[in-house]
């Protein structure tokens, strides 16, 4: 059987179609075939179809000196957009549905069954061929197990971007225009700034950090410049989101997020009082020595999740989904909530599982 279909030349040469490259899945009635490796013309989590193409969502530059990255890239006006920590959304319409597709490229069930509650389906009608993209962040999704502090009750969209067919962005204001014009809702923003405007922009970083938010992605106004600076207490909060696996992520998570932490404070002349400090060692620990007496029971580490959809079968679809996308996940629950239905689900760690399993039931090793 050939799995891939002729269309697929249109989009790339034919030495780049192969199961390395390429990988097939079906939604519903379609079948889609995402790009599972970064190539030199298109990005990782672009998606093909028999009659389109939808782009991958790049990968935004980071600065960890606000000033001076702010001076070294932009030249003229510029927003800041709050940076929203959720997961990426890129929204499709394709015949007469409408599809979500994560980062990576696969459809997304959880995020495809809640759009309807999520988006005015206005913004399609006018712009049937525009893809949305954005950030779903709140309570009760299927990636992000952490609560965010600001969100109290269920997940929300909010937009960054819109794309034309040919993958690229809109203008700046055109975002901003199509957005407001559908009632669409849109991160934050503020501006617009120039490159002098430094005082301003750090009171508004250092305002998003007392809220407990994530940080700004700043955006040229008038060319695809983009910038994104995190706040220090975003970077504990990933630490400490993510400790119980530390024997799992690669080391350079927890290296980049210290560096982070480290310019934050010498740009700012912030010292890390004992609060600080004492918060950091706290992310640190507390969730690993949890890690470790989770390795040494029989379940190992784990994550609770409770999602909330509107239809049953997007219960098994979404752990399908999790599947293909090699998450170790499954269903323990599902009760009736008014017209919708409540999941939960455990997200098993099995490599940091193992790791630490062995140590702590005596092995010896050398290391
Ligand atoms: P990378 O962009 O390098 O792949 P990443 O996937 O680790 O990084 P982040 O560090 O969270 O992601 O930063 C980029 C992501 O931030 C975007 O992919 C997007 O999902 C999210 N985001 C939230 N708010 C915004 C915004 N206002 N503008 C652009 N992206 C935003
Ligand atoms: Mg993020």
């Amino acid at each position: 059987m050939n799995e891939f279909p002729g269309f697929l030349r249109d989009h790339l040469p034919p030495e780049r179609i192969n199961p390395e490259t390429i990988q097939a899945f079906d939604a519903g009635e379609r079948r889609f075939y995402r790009l599972t490796k970064d190539l030199p013309a298109l990005h990782r989590g672009t998606v093909f179809w028999e009659g389109g193409i939808l782009h991958g969502y790049p990968k935004i530059r980071r600065i960890i000196h606000l000033g001076r990255g702010v001076t070294r890239h932009f030249r003229g006006a510029f927003y800041a957009e709050e940076k929203m920590d959720g997961y990426n959304v890129r929204i499709r319409r394709i015949g007469d549905e409408l599809f979500a597709f994560t980062r990576g490229g696969f459809v997304c069930p959880f995020t495809t069954d809640r759009l309807p509650d999520l988006v005015p389906p206005a913004f399609f009608d006018i712009h049937p061929d525009y893809t949305l993209c954005g950030e779903v962040v709140g309570p009760d999704n299927p990636y992000n197990s952490e609560p965010v502090p600001y969100m109290e009750e269920d997940v929300a969209f909010f937009a960054f971007d819109v794309k034309d067919p040919a993958g690229r962005s809109l203008p700046l204001h055109e975002r901003y225009r199509v957005c407001e014009e559908t009632a669409v809702p849109f991160t934050r923003r503020w501006g617009p700034f120039t490159p002098g405007d430094i005082e301003e922009l750090r009171r508004i970083v250092f305002e998003l950090d007392s809220e407990g938010r994530e940080g700004v992605v700043m955006k040229s106004a008038s060319d695809a410049v983009e910038l994104k600076y995190v706040t220090l207490g975003s970077c504990i909060r990933d630490i400490e989101a993510t400790a119980h696996l530390l024997a799992e992520l690669p080391p350079g998570f927890y290296i980049q997020r210290l560096i982070r932490i480290a310019a934050i404070s010498y740009e700012h002349s912030l010292t890390l009082d004992d609060n600080i400090r004492l918060s950091l060692a706290r992310a640190l620990t507390g969730p690993l020595v949890n890690a470790v007496a989770e390795a040494d029971s029989g379940e190992g580490i784990r994550e609770l999740f409770t999602v909330r959809v509107n239809s049953r079968e997007t219960l098994d679809a979404l752990m399908l989904h999790l599947k293909h996308a090699g998450v170790n996940a499954h269903l323990v629950s599902v009760e009736k909530d008014g017209k919708m239905f409540k999941g939960a689900f455990y997200r098993t760690f099995l490599k940091g599982t193992r790791e630490l399993r062995r140590k702590i039931k005596g092995h010896g090793f050398y290391d």
